[in-house]
């Protein structure tokens, strides 16, 4: 398999960032004030909160709109293409803010950056553009805000087929109870749709030791909730040979004191028995498996290069039920994948009703230059294409009903993150199963694990009565 090299950000140079921080709040005409606007998955929220702790060392303070900010920072995404227009409209939408202020510094950052040939898309046609850099080159905004400003320049900074170890980057956190723990990055999957491992660059774990520092400190800080983020937690030390397994990390972050772990991304292949084990076992291991199963058929996990089949998914699906039966299942489904055919599509619907998953996030396949699915043959009519995925999430929420109906009049942990802004006596929270509950409680509950009897069940959400109120 074709392997890059590890890059791993030497001390000496996280130091010399740290300098360009320090002179940074020096500078004459500096931006004062930051907003990020993130697009994408909980890799991207961890990378922002990583981006502001860098900007609040640089002496920035957050600014509540982007209309107001000095320096507007997007952090990318390209997994989709309406992800990419997306971010790209918000850009454009931009400059006519910076006509109007002139100082205002525009910053590109993430995946999208990453991608070939967008580094001098950006330079091309977005001249408003300020700082643009990638997902390897995130440690470096200090530099190269820094010399955006001082030499009144863009800076852009992409690397080549480099992909960084990073470690000791500033952070704020989002919450002060619920924080994301990256344990690895990258992917060396390459589903044949997807452009994670071209822009993300092949796996690379943590060590075991930061991980644990990292966790430990939280424990400390009273977090009672961390999710370990990896495009596929399941290969974790794959890369460092004689380090732990997943699973066995999974149990040494549990005896840190931390009352809830969990994770995502777990690619279905890799799903082993240890890890099945460690569900049955681990009582701090938040009762929610996301398995992103993307098609019913198998001729379509071929094309989709997943290495799996449907009835080895369906085999892990009944042995997780079998040894803990109380963890919610979800995944991701895609539709109209180039050649689905009809019967393809049916062999999802199936599949969909054998596992009766929580909840599903479903997708129209959509072409990402660069990837091989983008030059399959057998593009789907998009006319065809919504009807199935309206059939498919009709089901999905019928699937979702039956669950939650069964969950009525059981008694919930529930994580309370936060207060309606609607009505001040209501509440809402997480189970483990990570569904969200809502329910009369009290604002000195926000930030811990209460008790909570289900009472009735909506489209996305329970209702509940929190115990012992
Ligand atoms: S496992 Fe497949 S879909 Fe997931 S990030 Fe890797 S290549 Fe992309």
């Amino acid at each position: 398999m074709e392997r890059e090299q590890t890059i791993r950000i030497s001390p000496e140079e996280m130091e010399a960032q740290r300098r360009f921080a320090r002179e940074f709040a020096h500078l004459p005409d500096r931006p004062r004030t930051y907003h990020i606007v993130t697009y994408g998955c909980q890799m991207n929220v961890h990378d922002s909160e990583k981006l502001a702790g860098m900007l609040e060392e640089m002496g920035m303070t957050p600014a509540p709109t982007r209309e107001e900010a000095d320096f507007v920072l997007h952090n990318t995404c390209c997994i989709r293409d309406n992800a990419e227009r997306k971010a790209l409209g918000n850009v454009t939408w931009l400059k006519e803010i910076k006509k109007q202020r002139p100082g205002m510094l525009i910053g590109v950052c993430g995946c999208m950056v990453q991608e070939p040939g967008m580094a001098e898309k950006i330079l091309r046609q977005y001249p408003f553009v300020d700082v643009a850099f990638g997902t390897g080159n995130i440690y470096r905004l200090p530099e190269l805000l820094y010399r955006a400003v001082d030499t009144r320049r863009r800076t852009v900074a992409v690397p080549q087929e480099q992909s960084t170890l990073i470690e000791g980057l500033p952070i704020r956190r989002e919450s002060p109870f619920q924080s994301y723990v990256t344990i690895m990055y990258g992917c060396n999957n390459f589903c044949s749709y997807c452009i994670v491992p071209y822009v993300r660059g092949r796996e690379r774990s943590r060590s075991a030791d930061d991980i644990l520092r990292e966790v430990e400190g939280l424990q400390k800080q009273g977090v009672q909730e961390i999710m370990l983020l990896g495009q596929n937690v399941n290969s974790y030390g794959n890369d460092t040979p004689g380090g732990i397994t997943f699973p066995q990390l999974l149990r040494r972050i549990s005896q840190t004191g931390i009352p809830r772990v969990r994770f995502m991304t777990s690619h279905p292949k890799d799903l082993s028995d240890e890890l099945i084990a460690e569900f049955a076992e681990n009582p701090v291991l938040c009762r929610h498996l996301h398995l992103p199963v993307q098609s019913g058929s198998n001729a379509i996990l071929q094309a989709m290069n997943r290495r799996y089949t449907r009835e080895s998914y369906l085999e892990k699906v009944e042995k997780i039920r079998k040894a803990a039966p109380d963890v919610g299942l979800t995944t991701d489904l895609i539709v109209a994948f180039p050649g689905e055919t009809d019967q393809d599509f049916e062999d999802t619907m199936d599949l969909v009703r054998q596992v009766c998953f929580d909840s599903a996030f479903t997708f129209i396949y959509s072409p990402r230059v660069g990837t091989r699915a983008a030059g399959m043959p057998g593009r789907i009519d998009p006319a065809l294409a919504t009807e199935r995925i309206e059939r498919l999430i009709a089901l999905q929420e019928e699937m979702t009903q039956k669950r939650f109906a069964e969950m009525i009049e059981k008694t919930e942990s529930v994580l309370v993150t936060g207060q309606s802004r609607r009505n001040e006596k209501q509440f809402t929270g997480k189970t483990s199963r990570n569904i969200s509950v809502n329910f009369e409680g009290s604002s000195e509950m926000i930030g811990k694990i209460v008790p909570v009897r289900i009472t009735a069940a909506s489209k996305t959400t329970l209702r509940g009565q929190m115990q012992g109120a």
